[in-house]
């Protein structure tokens, strides 16, 4: 049986935001559930995908009935979004209501990131890092392969994407940026966002690690 929207577990809905795809003004509702442990994860209470949702499938579609003319679509984000099978339908719906699909994904699900992404005009990718450093961020063998063929999948399919890297200086030097950097150039991909950590939201004791090398640094 085909997974529906309503049985999205949905765990916040922000109504209106202009950062989270680029040029648009957005909804972006936060699904719950992600495999990974990312080192820097600053929202660790998305992660479990036995947490319920808050946030009925329904209050989105009232928001879009409400901000018709208003908004230019919905972002959806996470946490992993493509871990929800009812993904496909909740991006069909935003579609067939006339608004633009945004989908932020770290790429664990290729599968259904490619069942998805004929429903989707932009994807924002979080890619960490070269495929030998994926273990030591995200704390799963595997990702590195998901991650990368999800890469694949985005490009093949021709919708426009930006590739975002969030630096974890505890794993990532300025050779291996400059590598990663190569890498997403030659494949043609031209919108690559390098971000900086940031410790709001981390969890303590990589907050502490950050800091204790910030310290370091400081004593150099
Ligand atoms: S992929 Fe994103 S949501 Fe999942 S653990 Fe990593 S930073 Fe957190």
């Amino acid at each position: 049986m085909t997974a529906t929207a309503e049985s999205l577990q949905i765990a916040g809905l922000v109504p209106m935001s202009t950062c989270d795809w680029p040029g648009r003004l957005v909804a972006t509702a936060f699904l719950q559930g992600c495999p990974w442990q990312c080192t820097y994860c600053h929202n660790p209470a998305l992660l479990d995908s036995r947490t319920p949702g808050l946030v009925p499938w329904g209050a989105v579609r009232e928001l879009l009935d409400r901000r018709s003319g208003l908004l230019d679509g919905v972002v959806f984000s996470g946490g992993e979004p493509t871990r929800q099978a009812g993904l496909v339908d909740a991006a069909r719906e935003v579609r067939e209501r006339g608004f633009g699909v945004g989908l932020h994904t770290a790429g664990a699900f290729p599968s259904r990131l490619r069942a998805v992404l004929p429903f989707v005009d932009w994807v924002g990718l979080d890619l960490k890092a070269s495929p030998e450093q994926y273990a030591a961020i995200t704390g799963t063998g595997a990702a590195a392969a998901a991650a990368y063929a999800s890469l694949e999948a985005v490009l093949a399919s021709g919708v426009a994407v930006q590739v975002r890297t969030t630096v974890d200086p505890t794993v990532q030097g300025p050779d291996d940026v400059a590598q990663l950097q190569e890498r997403i150039a030659r494949l043609g991909i031209h919108d690559h966002v390098i971000q900086t950590v940031r410790t709001l939201g981390t969890r303590p004791e990589y907050a502490e690690r950050l800091a204790a090398r910030a310290c370091v640094g400081s004593t150099a």
